[in-house]
C-alpha cells in the first residue's frame, strides 16, 4: 500500500460495493465480512451438475462451476449491480480472481488452453466501457495464467434485456447473435467460457452452438460468477 493510496483513502475513502462501509487500506472493492458472506456455490461434482446440463442439449460440457448462488435483492444482487451498471470493472476483476482461486484446489483449470468471455457488441461495450465477462476473465488468468481469446467469438447484434421474457422467449431472443471467423485460434482446444450471471444459460447456449458449428474440434468448459437460484 503506497503512501499516496493511504492519503487518498483518507481523503475519498472508498467503500463496500455491497454494504457501503467504509473499506481498510488493504480491502478491495469489498469489506472482509461482505466477501465472507457471498453465497458460495460449489458443486459436488465438476463434470456433471446442475449447470453443466443447462447446455447438454447443445453440445457436451465437460465442467462447469460457479462462485456463488444469485439471489435477486440479496447482496449478491449489489455485486452483479457494480459489475455491470456502476462502471466497476474492478469488481468483475475481483470475482474472477475469487472464483479462480476457489477452483485452484481442483483440476478444474487442468488442460484448458484458452478463455473465452462472452462478448458485448460494440456499441454495448463502447456504452458500458468495459466488457463485464472479459474483466472476469482478466481476473481469472491473473490467478492461473490461462491467456484470453476475445478475437475468435464476436456479437454480431444485442438481444434485448432478458429479465421479463419467458425460457423459449429467451432463447428465441440470443438466436444468431454470434459469429466466428477464423476457427485456426481454437481447433483442437479446450476453451473455457466465461460469463457473470447465468440464468437460463440461453446466451452460453447460443454461443456455444455457434462455436461448435463453426468447428467440431473443441472441448469446452463453462464458469460464470453467479447461477440464478
Ligand atoms: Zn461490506
Amino acid at each position: 500500500m503506497s503512501r499516496l493510496s493511504l492519503l487518498l483513502d483518507l481523503l475519498l475513502p472508498r467503500r463496500c460495493v455491497v454494504c457501503e462501509e467504509q473499506l481498510n487500506s488493504h480491502e478491495k472493492c469489498m469489506c472482509t465480512a461482505c466477501v465472507m458472506n457471498i453465497p458460495r456455490l460449489s458443486f459436488p461434482s465438476l463434470t456433471d451438475n446442475e449447470l453443466v446440463r443447462r447446455f447438454w442439449n447443445v453440445a457436451p460440457v465437460h465442467a462447469a462451476a460457479t462462485l456463488m448462488a444469485y439471489r435477486s435483492g440479496t447482496d449478491t444482487h449489489s455485486i452483479l449491480e457494480a459489475m455491470k451498471y456502476q462502471g466497476r470493472p474492478d469488481v468483475c476483476q475481483l470475482m474472477g480472481r475469487m472464483l479462480a482461486t476457489e477452483l485452484s484446489g481442483t483440476d478444474f483449470f487442468k488442460g484448458i488452453d484458452l478463455i473465452i468471455p462472452i462478448p458485448l457488441s460494440r456499441k454495448r461495450k463502447r456504452r458500458r466501457g468495459y466488457n463485464q465477462a472479459e474483466q472476469i476473465a482478466m481476473g481469472i488468468s491473473q490467478v492461473i495464467g490461462i491467456p484470453i481469446d476475445t478475437a475468435t467469438l464476436r456479437r454480431t447484434k444485442d438481444n434485448v434485456t432478458q429479465t421479463t421474457l419467458s425460457a423459449i422467449q429467451r432463447a428465441q431472443n440470443v438466436q444468431d447473435i454470434f459469429s466466428v471467423q477464423d476457427t485456426s485460434p481454437i481447433n483442437g482446444k479446450h476453451i473455457l467460457i466465461i460469463d457473470d450471471i447465468v440464468t437460463t444459460g440461453a446466451t452460453i447456449s447460443s454461443a456455444i452452438a455457434t462455436l461448435v458449428e463453426a468447428t467440431s474440434q473443441l472441448t469446452i468448459s463453462v464458469a460464470c460468477i453467479g447461477l440464478t437460484q
